[in-house]
């Protein structure tokens, strides 16, 4: 069995481009991850279900329905053997509230070593939220990004208490990105 690193982080925080920097220091140095994007597991079968056209329309399907995508996501991505790079969300802000990303369920299934929580401030956040065109994202307020990034480590603590894995804290701030990889790939080597 491989190496399994789980990231999150809030929408928009930068979780997919500081892994794709940080894998490719890895790269150079011969060690290698694959990247698993756990929303993509669940949005094909989304879209094979007819329930969705958009990844971002998910968070808004009935709680059971999530549930049962996030699931299977679990089961198949934790299948894998290899050094493993986990792209997901600690909880995912739905209309009726958070929904944990890994309950005990995805836990068992993905059994990670370390949890990474990609983080920067919240008014950061917000301004990469408006400026990203390709994505429908939330229009919360900086306080309410604030409260996400905040029941966000809560989460990863008991994560941390449930699987005995370690917590990175890996800020992605402006025009730092290369920090953010780097101290990425030092927790990855
Ligand atoms: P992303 O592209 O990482 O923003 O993920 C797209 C969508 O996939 C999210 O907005 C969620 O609806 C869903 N998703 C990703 N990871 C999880 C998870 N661990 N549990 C539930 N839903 C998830
Ligand atoms: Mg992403």
């Amino acid at each position: 069995m491989g190496k399994r690193v789980v990231i999150t982080g809030v929408p928009g925080v930068g979780k997919t481009t500081v892994i794709n920097k940080g894998l490719e220091i890895l790269l150079a140095e011969g060690v290698t991850y694959e990247s698993i994007n756990f929303g993509t597991f669940m949005f094909e079968t989304a879209v094979q279900d007819g329930l969705v056209r958009d990844r971002d329309e998910m968070r808004r399907l009935d709680r059971t329905i999530q549930k049962r995508l996030q699931k299977n996501a679990a089961a198949a991505i934790g299948k894998n053997e290899g050094n493993i790079i986990i792209d997901t969300h600690c909880s995912v802000k739905t209309p009726k509230g958070y929904l944990a990303g890994l309950p005990e369920w995805v836990l068992r299934e993905l059994n990670p070593d370390t949890i990474i929580l990609v983080e920067t401030d919240e008014d950061q956040i917000l301004m990469r939220r408006l400026n990203d065109p390709t994505r429908v994202r939330d229009m919360d307020s900086a306080k309410e990004i604030l409260e996400h990034q905040q029941f966000n480590r809560s989460l990863s603590a008991a994560y941390a208490v449930i699987t005995g894995c370690t917590v990175k804290i890996v800020k992605n701030q402006d025009y730092l990105l290369e920090r953010a990889a780097a101290d990425m790939a030092a927790v990855l080597r």
